[in-house]
């Protein structure tokens, strides 16, 4: 590695921009090391993350629990193909599933794996369980989702920019309004093949909206009344990031099909998840889905540590405290400001709305000076900064942070 040695970041950066394709379009900031709530770009200077990697870290980084456990299993079975069953999978099965309280999960790898494989079982039991004619199947969908990149999941978005030039788009998605409980019924009463309503319990992608309370208990009763699966898409929204386990918790709701991803392994591995109970996942025969790595030995060792933290540092009684108190400091400031005009989240998925038009580059900016000030966060559209942390922040670096923020935003003020 001695070519990295006098290496500055703008080097770095020379580097992506040469030899990468360019589909991100990252903040300036070269990391090289993280511990915790930090991290520290590659000349040494260091950050409170804000961002936690879309909310993979919520362990924090380079937790020595899920580290030891990669390493350990790395260093003894990393791969075996599901040709064979590995040691780890069936513990890692059983203890994701208890955890959870489903009765059985097929293991993957990405969000957009998982989702694509919740869509496929979503399907499958409609046409083998629920009874609809062959290739009839819809499924409901909400505006402003995200649920990643394939070409099915971008066939559903209405994100212009990670939708054009990229058909012809997969057929069987409605997409009704987020947070309308109304338009659901609407679709529900009006249609008879519908096989499922896929939804995030808060769109945070699309800048952390916080449905109505009792909308996700209500969809979950239609959906029932329906014969219609409830899909909880919980990739970013689950493993304690908004002061539960998982955020349908909040309304008592028991998804039937459980999409998981990103924090499942505190981003250490790619590890993803869907979880069911028997009469739906059953519908899934030998050769009809899979994948070379999902359910790979290093993915269960590290999945069942990373859960085991979640629990044992009480993850989310963190973010639901800590979440009170930023949303609190933030709106006091707030209240007085004209450049935040709300801020709005549960637990530690939050967002500040920024006093600009959706196009303008002021959300951009106030992120540069955020990140000249040791803190990182992202505009998510336009003019909203989601801030994200890992959950395993103390109230006193969160008050560090909510004073760096106030004061970078404070710069702006008009
Ligand atoms: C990130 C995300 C995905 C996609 O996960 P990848 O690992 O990036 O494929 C899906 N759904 C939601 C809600 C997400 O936040």
């Amino acid at each position: 590695m001695e070519v990295l040695q006098n290496t500055t970041s703008q080097d770095i950066i020379n580097l992506e921009n040469k030899y990468g394709a360019h589909n991100y379009h990252p903040l300036p900031v070269v990391l090289s090391k993280g511990k915790g709530v930090y991290v520290w770009d590659v000349e040494g200077k260091k950050y409170y993350d804000f961002l936690s990697a879309y909310s993979a870290v919520n362990q924090g980084h380079c937790h020595p629990k899920i580290v030891g456990a990669m390493t350990k299993q790395a260093e003894t079975l990393t791969l075996t193909s599901r040709a064979f069953f590995n040691d780890q999978l069936g513990p890692y099965e059983e203890y994701l599933t208890k955890y959870f309280g489903f009765d059985k999960v097929l293991p993957m790898n990405t969000g957009a794996e998982a989702v694509e494989t919740a869509l496929k079982i979503t399907r499958k039991w409609a046409y083998e369980i629920k009874g609809i004619p062959e290739n009839q199947a819809e499924i409901i969908v909400c505006d402003g989702n995200f649920h990643g990149r394939t070409t099915t999941i971008i066939s559903f978005s209405n994100d212009e920019n990670a939708r054009k030039n990229f058909g012809p788009y997969t057929d069987g998605f409605i997409s009704i309004p987020y947070d309308n409980i109304d338009a659901l019924e609407n679709v529900l009463q009006n249609n008879r093949n519908i096989a499922g309503f896929l939804v995030e319990p808060i769109q945070g992608e699309a800048g952390v909206f916080v449905p109505a309370e009792g909308y996700l208990a209500k969809a979950k009763a239609l959906c029932e009344k329906y014969n219609v699966l409830f899909i909880a898409d919980e990739v970013q929204t689950g493993i304690a990031r908004t002061g539960q386990l998982l955020a349908v918790n909040h309304e008592n709701v028991q998804p039937d099909v459980l999409v998981l991803g990103k924090a499942i392994s505190g981003g250490v591995y790619p590890v993803s998840a869907v979880l069911a109970n028997n009469a739906i996942m059953n519908v899934i025969k030998p050769g009809q889905h899979g994948s070379t790595f999902g359910g790979n030995p290093v993915a269960a060792a590290v999945a069942m540590a990373a859960l085991e933290v979640v629990k044992d540092e009480k993850l989310a009684e963190n973010a639901e405290r800590l979440g009170i108190i930023f949303r609190e400091k933030m709106q006091e400031y707030i209240n007085t400001s004209n450049i935040a005009t709300l801020v709005r989240g549960k637990g530690l998925l939050n967002a500040v709305v920024i006093n600009d038009t959706e196009d303008s580059d002021t959300a951009w900016n106030i992120c540069m000076r955020l990140r000249d000030n040791g803190l990182l966060a992202k505009p998510t559209h336009g003019n909203i900064i989601r801030f994200a942390p890992p959950l395993v922040m103390t109230e006193e670096e969160l008050l560090d942070c909510t004073k760096i923020i106030i004061n970078t935003l404070k710069e702006f003020e008009k």
